[in-house]
């Protein structure tokens, strides 16, 4: 089953970008992982999977050690302080960085580990309450303090879409994601690229590549529904 839920994301993810007349090789495919067994990673990778997504820190630090090395991690989640120290070397980009205090910690902890740590701010677009990630206005801001720091590279942007039943109400969220990228991208910060933009799951992920998603985070609609009892 997950291999042809992947063959189908991926089919889906070729006809987005050819709408949008955009190259394939731009969008970068994450299969999000999270909840769901080794042997479940591994039909994905069967099917051609290489990057995979996780939440928590221990469940990716755990797959990281039990799968073959030449995947590629995202750390996508809400990240504690505390637990930087175990990712930085293991994550190939931290997606959810909503603070100077953690890009901070990164930063740091890439020092003692002599690594650059490639991370994208978080933004809240939406403004949900119940959501992590800097408010618009307030992303430049962060942007310029966490570019100072040394061993890690800011390499753009990443939101996370409200859940809705028609994932046109999106659109006007990614745009926003993205007109907040070029403008950054157009102040010629240091350290900064603004050139991922971390947009679109399972619901959207089709309408965020139209309007410039460079990575996509598929969790449900290639592993199926998670179940959070087991
Ligand atoms: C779980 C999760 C996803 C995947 O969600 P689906 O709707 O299952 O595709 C994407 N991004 C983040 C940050 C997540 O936590």
């Amino acid at each position: 089953m997950v291999a042809e839920n992947y063959q189908d994301v991926e089919e889906r993810v070729l006809r987005a970008c050819e709408r949008s007349g955009r190259k394939r090789s731009e969008v970068t495919l994450i299969a999000v992982s999270k909840t769901k067994p080794i042997s479940m990673i591994r039909e994905a990778m069967d099917a051609g999977a290489k990057a995979f997504g996780e939440n928590k820190v221990q469940e990716l630090c755990e797959k990281y050690e039990a799968l073959p090395k030449d995947l590629h991690w995202h750390m996508i989640g809400h990240l504690q302080r505390n637990k930087v120290k175990y990712v930085v070397d293991k994550a190939e980009l931290i997606h959810s960085v909503d603070s100077l205090r953690l890009a901070e910690e990164i930063s740091r902890e890439a020092v003692k580990k002599g690594v650059q740590v490639k991370i994208l701010i978080e933004v809240n677009v939406a403004e949900e309450e119940s959501k992590f990630g800097v408010r618009t206005e307030d992303t430049e801001d962060l942007v310029r303090k966490a570019a100072l720091l040394p061993n890690i590279c800011i390499c753009g942007l990443m939101t996370i879409a409200p859940y809705v039943e028609d994932p046109e109400e999106n659109r006007p969220i990614f745009r926003t994601l993205k007109k907040l990228a070029v403008d950054i991208k157009k102040k010629n910060i240091d350290n900064v690229s603004m050139n991922v933009l971390s947009m679109g799951m399972t619901g959207d992920y089709e309408v965020a590549i139209e309007e410039g998603a460079t990575m996509v985070r598929v969790g449900t609609g290639i592993f199926g529904e998670r179940n959070y009892d087991l």
